[in-house]
């Protein structure tokens, strides 16, 4: 594969991904593609060596693993969460001529860039059929159907002074002057266009709104890649691509967990348990369990602070990540990222064997540091662990940038971990 294939592949794959559900259907097709046989959590596993496997949890989290006789597994880890804003149950606001949605901010979101944006909604829907029995589908409306209009500046003269952004009041986005709507009746269209027809009761959604605009290639010579969700579809995409391309008796496992952007502590989030009920399953002998923990490494791939340009003295001089000038390691002295010198050496000696660059980074001492899943999997399995990332630009903005060759060369290290 070479690097225009893989970011092709990539943007595709960001614009088919516009929720959780949506990423880890789109991973189990591809894994499915790739020779992974589905696993069902609920049904007894009979694992066979030399096989390839895959399963996932509440729709929205997927394992991945090959399984042989060694033990000492290269882990990537990822997450399918992207900040977003999300419809609330009743979410139906008739007010001022317009009919608008309320909804509540998931995840750690940068709100101005959601104004003026031409959003659709797209997430699963459960509802009851007239066998009476609960069904999940997901759906994807794709067209633009709303808007959150910016206050004009003749009525906000501190627009670009002290903006604020009141959470309930002033991002509820307007569908439509037609306050016949019924939100039930529209999600009932929804389903029809996926031939779903037998619907009693609709009873619960979990739906978000996504920016209609593609990933994109932008800057002179398509230095860039701009899109939603970059954080973290792009380590998703790294780390599936690299297990499909690992050959079946290479130990290898890719973990991508819904809720990191909330703090990871549910049932497919990487606080949960998840990782640790599959590898119980694939070692049901206690030393054999401990023995690959042991002998393995997971790389955590989430994405880091690149320097923004016309803000350099938010970051460390000496720790400046730099957009298309290689994968991130990422380093921090109270563990809130869970790379030591053994691991950050291990990664340092694949990345030197492929010629690939790297760069580290550190938050300022006088500055706060994000976290990522690496510390929670590392603490709950005790599993040596790097965190690594790929440098990023308006992280948990509507539209994130990254450099077009930074991704490529993760997967390269990646797959480069076991050979
Ligand atoms: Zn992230």
């Amino acid at each position: 594969m070479n690097k225009n294939d893989f970011n092709e592949g990539l943007l595709g794959f960001l614009n088919a991904s516009p929720t959780p559900f949506h990423t880890t259907l789109n991973m189990a097709m591809m894994l499915e593609n790739a020779g992974f046989i589905k696993l069902i959590e609920t049904q007894k596993w009979d694992l066979k060596k030399g096989e390839k496997y895959y399963v996932t949890r509440n729709d929205s989290s997927v394992i991945a693993f090959t399984f042989g006789d060694d033990k000492n597994y290269t882990m990537v880890g990822a997450h399918t969460d992207s900040p977003n804003l999300k419809l609330k149950p009743n979410p139906v606001i008739k007010e001022h001529g317009v009919v608008k949605f309320g909804v509540e901010p998931y995840g750690g979101l940068l709100l101005n860039p959601w104004f003026d944006r031409d959003l659709s909604l797209a997430g699963r829907v459960s509802y009851l059929n007239s066998k009476d029995e609960i069904q999940d589908t997901l759906i994807d409306v794709k067209k633009s159907i709303a808007i959150i209009p910016s206050l004009a500046i003749h009525l906000d003269d501190k627009a670009n002074k002290d903006k604020t952004i009141n959470k309930q009041t002033d991002i509820c986005p307007i569908l439509t002057t037609n306050e016949d709507f019924d939100f039930d009746e529209f999600l009932k269209w929804q389903l029809s266009k996926n031939k779903i027809l037998d619907v009693k009761e609709l009873y619960s959604s979990e739906l978000s709104f996504y920016d209609t605009h593609s990933a994109s290639f932008v800057g002179l010579h398509d230095d860039f890649i701009s899109s939603a969700r970059l954080d973290n579809l792009l380590s998703c995409y790294v780390g599936l691509l690299s297990i499909c391309s690992v050959e079946s008796d290479k130990p290898m496992l890719f973990i991508a967990n819904d809720h990191e952007e909330v703090g990871s502590e549910s049932t497919s989030g990487a606080g949960g348990s998840f990782l640790e009920n599959t590898l119980r399953r694939m070692y049901k002998d206690y030393d054999d369990y401990m023995g690959m923990i042991r002998s393995s490494v997971l790389i955590c791939a989430d994405n880091a602070h690149a320097i923004h340009p016309n803000f350099p003295t938010k970051h460390d001089k000496e720790h400046s990540p730099l957009i298309n000038k290689g994968v991130v390691i990422k380093i921090n002295a109270n563990q809130r990222y869970a790379s030591n010198s053994t691991t950050v050496s291990k990664f340092m000696n694949v990345t030197k064997r492929l010629t690939e660059p790297y760069q580290q980074f550190i938050a300022r001492s006088d500055m706060g540091c994000g976290s990522t899943i690496g510390p929670i999997t590392a603490t709950r399995l005790g599993i040596e662990t790097i965190d690594v990332g790929l440098p990023t630009l308006g992280m948990h903005s509507i539209r994130e940038l990254a450099g077009s060759d930074d991704a490529f060369s993760l997967y390269k290290i990646v797959v480069g971990f076991n050979s």
